[in-house]
């Protein structure tokens, strides 16, 4: 059995010279792997009365849509520009290497549904805060986020604040 940490691929320069890239793709191919990971990811949050899990584009689709039905909970997607049909609200943030822009279809969040957001990596924290900002206008609870790994120096964790409990299950 692998430690979950020995699934994760290093690859240094990757998007950009400079930039050590933490690849989730072995874990993913681990049938023991991928399962271990989504039980750890649900277990601080089986009692939390989760209904949806968001996920972020696009990594947090897999883990977020695996994690969704761990929990008994649905799932929304949150994707980059263009890609889902009006009407959607949006958010513009900044990322680690770049700017970028995170929508929700306006609809599919009914008020007061309580949220749970998920992606693979925090890094800066702009892509969750992003989420988290849509998840509030459109009348949703926040309940908090899971990520697979959290790249500490980044200081993803002090950006995202008081928004909720945030847990990790790697930290770098
Ligand atoms: P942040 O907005 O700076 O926190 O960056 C997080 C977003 O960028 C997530 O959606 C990740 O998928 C992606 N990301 C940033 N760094 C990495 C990495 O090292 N590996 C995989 N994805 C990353």
């Amino acid at each position: 059995m692998h430690a979950l940490a020995e699934l994760i691929r290093d690859v240094p320069d990757f998007p950009r010279s400079g930039v050590m890239f933490r690849d989730v793709s072995p874990l993913l191919a681990s049938a023991e792997g991928f399962a271990r990971c989504i039980e750890a990811l649900a277990a601080p949050w089986r009692d939390s009365g989760v209904q949806v899990v968001g996920g972020v584009e696009a990594r947090g689709f897999i883990f977020g849509a695996a994690l969704a039905l761990h929990l008994g909970a649905g799932f929304v997607p949150l994707r980059k520009p263009g890609k889902l049909p009006p009407p959607v609200q949006a958010v513009d943030y900044q990322l680690e290497y770049g700017k970028d822009r995170l929508e929700l279809r306006r609809d599919v969040l009914a008020p007061a549904r309580r949220v749970l957001l998920v992606d693979d990596v925090l890094a800066t924290g702009g892509t969750l805060c992003a989420a988290a900002e849509l998840v509030a206008g459109a009348g949703a609870t926040l309940l908090g986020a899971a990520v697979v790994i959290e790249l500490d120096a980044l200081g993803g964790r002090s950006r995202w604040a008081e928004r909720g409990p945030l847990h990790s299950l790697l930290r770098y």
